[in-house]
């Protein structure tokens, strides 16, 4: 996919780290190795198709940064998936874990093709090459994998599965966000969005809006925009817009979401659900509201449309929804932006739960899980919004300040080998 100068993905981030090492007087060691993925694997490999063709795929898995632990990152299934884009992704990851302070670095990978028009046969079969290719890399002392979009937890069995046989034993701490029957931890289907939740929640309460009084609109009614969507609506907020990648439905008195749900499941789409009006994915992104998550894919907000924008908090559930121009456009109009890196760690903390419940082979109950990620979720916010007070900076800034600071005191400790 061609990308315009503003949709830069990986440079986006190193600028970033960049400006904010400078900002910081971070040794030049450490933000030149930040400023590169530590490994980078490219991988081209033929499946079997049901039609009886062959085709070759080809998939990536790169890991940004493991000073502060193992590597930690979705696989992501899209036409349109890059290396630029799965660099980014892995960068990210290493801030997100960071500032979520549970002992990974960031690693992210990717296969370019369209899960949706494959079948099930041919998934699994794309899926356990796959794993066999990128097998060197992974491990669950050394990197481990989770769902992104396009992939879920069926695949993560078969990866799960796929290792194990390499190995000739069950390895259920190799990827997260596994089916319960395998391991998986109660709680992590929702866990992105049950996140999200949760920075909405304290962004409210920090600019004192009521729920009751407050309108949200969510971008994506996929896994993490569905559930912030209806924990949302679990808290009092009433939800009036959400769309998909065909467009999306608007309610001004609040969408009813379990018909919306049902509709989609039901036709593929929103589009259509009962009571509702059609609008564009353009249109939702301007709509009047006081809460707008952010939960479809990269470049949501960008120069041309951030100036529309009339929500008062933005919450990132996706990664690298706003560019740094738009990023930037929102600030000046006094947005109270939750940044991706804080706003949906919830998915890479219950991955951490479940990696640790697997190692242990110690099962906990899902409120024990939904606490634990309340808990973690609830500090990095805190101590976010400390730097913001502090240093007179964004959100995102201050995100990238605690991140840096953390992976700066791993890497001057471990020193450099040899
Ligand atoms: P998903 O595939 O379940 O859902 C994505 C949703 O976005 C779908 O409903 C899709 O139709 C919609 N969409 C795509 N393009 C759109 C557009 N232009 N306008 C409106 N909607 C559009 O994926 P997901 O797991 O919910 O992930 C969404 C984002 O959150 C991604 O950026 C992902 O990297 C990030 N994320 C996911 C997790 C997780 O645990 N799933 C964790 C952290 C971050």
């Amino acid at each position: 996919m061609s990308r315009n100068t503003e949709e830069q993905g990986f440079n986006n981030v190193r600028e970033l780290i960049n400006d904010t090492c400078g900002q910081m007087n971070i040794p030049e060691m450490c933000c030149l190795r930040l400023m590169e993925c530590e490994r980078e694997l490219t991988v081209h490999f033929p499946v079997k198709m049901d039609d009886g063709r062959v085709e070759v795929f080809t998939g990536f898995r790169i890991v940004h940064n493991d000073s502060r632990g193992p590597s930690k990152g979705g696989i992501r299934y899209h036409p349109d998936v890059n290396l630029d884009e799965v660099r980014a992704l892995a960068a990210l990851m290493t801030l997100k874990t960071a500032v979520a302070n549970i002992p990974y670095g960031g690693a992210k990978g990717a296969v370019i093709c369209n899960p949706k028009t494959m079948s099930q046969s041919e998934l699994e079969r794309l899926t356990r090459r796959y794993a066999c290719e990128i097998a060197i890399l992974m491990g669950p002392e050394r990197d481990i994998p989770a769902p992104d979009v396009g992939t879920n937890p069926q695949v993560m069995a078969w990866i799960m599965d796929t290792y194990s046989m390499g190995k000739g034993y069950s390895v259920p701490a190799v990827v997260t966000g596994k089916p319960l029957e395998i391991g998986g931890s109660t709680g992590r289907f929702e866990s992105t969005g049950r996140g999200c939740m949760v920075s909405t929640l304290l962004a409210a309460k920090h600019l004192r809006i009521d729920p009751r009084e407050a309108t949200v609109v969510v971008q994506g009614c996929g896994n993490v925009g569905a559930v912030t969507a209806d924990l949302l609506v679990k808290e009092g907020y009433r939800v009036a817009a959400i769309s998909d990648s065909k467009g999306g439905v608007y309610n001004p008195k609040g969408l009813n979401l379990e018909d919306v749900f049902a509709h989609k499941k039901e036709t593929g789409s929103v589009i259509g659900s009962r009571n509702t009006e059609k609008i564009t994915n353009a249109e939702l992104l301007e709509l009047k509201c006081d809460i707008l998550v952010l939960a479809a894919l990269e470049n949501a907000l960008v120069k041309t449309n951030a100036p529309s924008v009339k929500a008062r908090i933005i919450i990132e559930g996706a990664n690298g929804p706003t560019t740094p121009e738009a990023n930037k456009i929102l600030l000046d109009n006094g947005v109270f932006l939750v940044p991706d890196i804080l706003a949906n760690a919830g998915g890479v903390i219950v991955s951490y739960l479940e990696w640790v419940q697997g190692l242990q082979s110690f099962y906990w109950n899902e409120t024990d899980v939904n606490n634990y990620l309340g808990d973690l979720m609830t500090n990095a916010f805190n101590q976010v919004l400390r730097i913001r007070e502090d240093e007179k900076v964004d959100m995102r800034t201050a995100a990238y300040v605690i991140a840096l600071q953390r992976l700066v005191a791993a890497m001057t400790t471990r020193g450099i080998f040899p």
